[in-house]
């Protein structure tokens, strides 16, 4: 065999290619090999070990076991999998006790080509026996652990029952085991070496480029309308995310967005387990729906339309930034991600690093993290340059094109062409006078009066704005008092905001945020450190994403357009199959992505099928899939 797994992936799976390292990653394992995957999320991490599993299966070697946190989505999972004919369990506390039961005299018989279970399931004393027995039998031919930097601290969906993983390789050396994660920081990669003992397997890291994805992260300024605006113009009736902080936030910006017409629900912990179960569900199974969510929403979430990822609040690092907003576009087509970020997050999140009962180290790689991704959203660069350098890839630099309006003469720096600077370069201007400015009234008031004050007086002071407060302290005879009347209040917070992203301003949370000069001022001050800043443009920043229509324009409302250009005719047989396939999904159980992609029913409308034969080699079109539904695709995309 020339390329393991080339059959199973056009028989199985209906794929023409493999994408990506997929095709090593597939010969190394099929060959009994160790693995660790980095691939981005939507990068086609699945296939990866579902191919080796079912080429092993084939061969006569038994049962591949995948370990996944994410009992909420194994059913999905072995469903997307019974769909294209490929013999996989799930076993978990949904099921029954006569239903385990079953399971497990299949398991012990090797009849299953892939077996998911939870980590605290597989490291079971009784379920370990049942391995015992396989691997005895020669019928356990691999494991699978999916969301690996679970395992690591570091990450951010730390799951202490992934410690115990390790039994796997020292109860059975000599089972493959393949280990995948979408987190590539260098301190969880080396987390998850050590402590899945993977010391021995050959790691594939991949590119982590999703040029699907546009990146635009605006200034907050009466955030919700700026939202509200995004999705109105962008992603009329698409599936979207939004992540807020709060858990009251997720319901107040849930009910904003429905009181706006918007299908919107919300998900959070607090939630009762039944409703967040049943909005999950239902933002899988319908179209359209938008998720207002906390973190606590998305792992596992393989929903491949997801057309934007919407930050109201800023994240924690860029790792989780870039986790969040690889959920969108999963299926390759545009999306869009969007941040709107301000001066209250940026002091929200220094203020949760010092006040975490953490220790310093800790708390000094926090504040690195955080240092980043104020980074980034400070850019005037490119975002994705920014985002792809930070996880150590080295950047081809790409055509400049004719982007409207690049600067010329800038040739050496990285031009993705899909991202908010690159598509419109911010203005930039020298916020140095007015940063000493701040800095020096920070320090007088602090003198004078003896408290500190936060940001709002502060600025006032700068600007000479005689307010109540101004006069109760008697601020206007402070030698800095209007010295920046020629500021506005926007640009003052983003010289703000940026001096706190240096640590050259302290913002100290146990005293109503008021805020310090700290060593890092004394340079700022005396002008030995510049400070260059993104013109503020207040707006919602989005622009259409690439190839997406202008929203307004689409016939019929709510009706989405084909991923592809389809003539008419062809837009009708696309209406159609997605109604039959609607139909399908419901009497199945399952989202409706699990049936076919929408891209494979566009492909289907496109050719305008007339036979068996016209649907083979269409993408997405398994030997399965033909089979079980070739006839009524036929009949239904003919039945115009
Ligand atoms: P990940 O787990 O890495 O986030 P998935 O395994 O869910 O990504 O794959 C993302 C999407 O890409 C899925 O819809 C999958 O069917 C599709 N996909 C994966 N590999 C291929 C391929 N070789 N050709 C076409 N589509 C693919
Ligand atoms: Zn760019």
């Amino acid at each position: 065999m020339t390329e393991p797994g080339r059959d199973i992936l056009k028989e199985v799976f209906g794929y023409a290619q493999f994408r990506g390292p997929q095709q090593d990653i597939i010969a190394h394992v099929v060959a009994g090999g160790d693995a660790l995957v980095l691939m981005p999320t939507g990068g086609g991490k699945s296939l990866c070990y579902q191919i080796p599993a079912i080429a092993r299966q084939r061969a006569g070697l038994g049962v591949a076991i995948v370990v996944s946190p994410l009992i909420a989505l194994m059913h999905d999972q072995v469903g997307a999998l019974h769909e294209a004919g490929v013999d996989a369990a799930f076993l978990n506390s949904t099921l029954s006790f006569d239903e385990s039961s079953a399971l497990e005299k299949r398991l012990l018989r090797g009849d299953i080509t892939l077996l998911y279970a939870a980590p605290e399931r597989v490291t079971t004393p009784r379920f370990l026996a049942q391995l015992d027995s396989l691997q005895e039998r020669g019928l356990l031919s691999l494991f699978a652990i999916d969301e690996a930097h679970c395992v690591s601290q570091w990450g951010h969906d730390f799951r202490p029952e992934y410690r115990a993983l390790t039994v796997l390789h020292e109860r059975y050396p000599g089972v493959p085991r393949l280990a995948l994660t979408a987190t590539a920081d260098a301190l969880t990669r080396a987390d998850i070496v050590e402590r899945l003992q993977l010391e021995d397997a050959r790691q594939f890291v991949s590119s982590f480029d999703r040029p699907n994805i546009r990146y635009t992260i605006v200034e907050k300024k009466e955030a919700t309308q700026q939202l509200l605006r995004f999705i109105q113009r962008e992603h009329e009736g698409d599936a979207g995310i939004v992540y807020c902080q709060s858990r009251k936030k997720v319901e107040d910006i849930a009910q904003k967005l429905c009181d706006a017409g918007i299908s919107a629900l919300p998900y959070h912990a607090g939630l009762d387990a039944k409703v967040r179960q049943m909005n999950q569900d239902k933002f899988l199974r319908s179209d359209g729906i938008v998720m207002v969510a906390t973190i606590a929403f998305g792992m596992g979430i393989d929903k491949p339309d997801v057309r934007f990822v919407a930050h109201l609040d800023m994240p924690k690092n860029i790792e989780g930034y870039y986790q969040e907003t690889g959920r969108a576009g999963r299926d390759g087509l545009p999306a869009n991600a969007w941040m709107g970020y301000g001066l209250q997050d940026v002091v929200n999140q220094r203020r949760m690093i010092d006040e975490s009962p953490a220790g310093d180290d800790f708390k000094q790689v926090m504040r690195g993290k955080l240092d980043a991704l104020l980074g980034l959203a400070e850019a005037t660069d490119c975002r994705r340059g920014r985002l792809l350098s930070y996880f150590g890839e080295e950047l081809i630099s790409r055509e400049r094109g004719d982007a409207d309006g690049a600067p010329e003469g800038e040739g050496s720096r990285y031009f993705c062409g899909n991202c908010d600077n690159c598509l419109a370069p911010p203005a930039v201007w020298d916020g140095t006078d007015a940063a000493r400015k701040l800095l020096s009234t920070i320090y007088r008031v602090q003198q004078v009066t003896g408290i500190g004050f936060g940001a709002g007086h502060i600025m006032d002071i700068v600007r000479g704005k005689r307010t109540e407060k101004v006069a109760q302290f008697g601020h206007e005879s402070l030698s800095t008092f209007g010295v920046g009347a020629a500021y506005s209040e926007l640009q003052l917070r983003g010289v703000l905001r940026q001096l706190i992203a240096i640590s050259a301003v302290a913002v100290d949370g146990q005293a109503f945020n008021t805020l310090q000069l700290t060593s890092a001022s004394r340079a700022v001050l005396k002008g030995e450190v510049s400070v260059r800043l993104r013109e503020s443009v207040l707006g919602d920043g989005a622009r259409p994403a690439r190839g997406s229509k202008v929203a307004g324009t689409r016939p019929g409302g709510s009706a989405k357009p084909a991923p592809i250009n389809l003539d008419d005719e062809a837009q009708e047989r696309y209406a159609r199959l997605k109604a039959w396939r609607a139909e399908v999904a419901r009497e199945h159980n399952l989202p409706a992505y699990v049936i076919f992609h929408d891209a494979t029913l566009a492909a289907i409308a496109q050719r305008d099928p007339r036979s068996l034969e016209d649907l083979q080699g269409i993408s997405g079109m398994g030997a399965k899939k033909l089979q079980a539904y070739g006839e009524e695709v036929l009949r239904v995309s003919c039945s115009g």
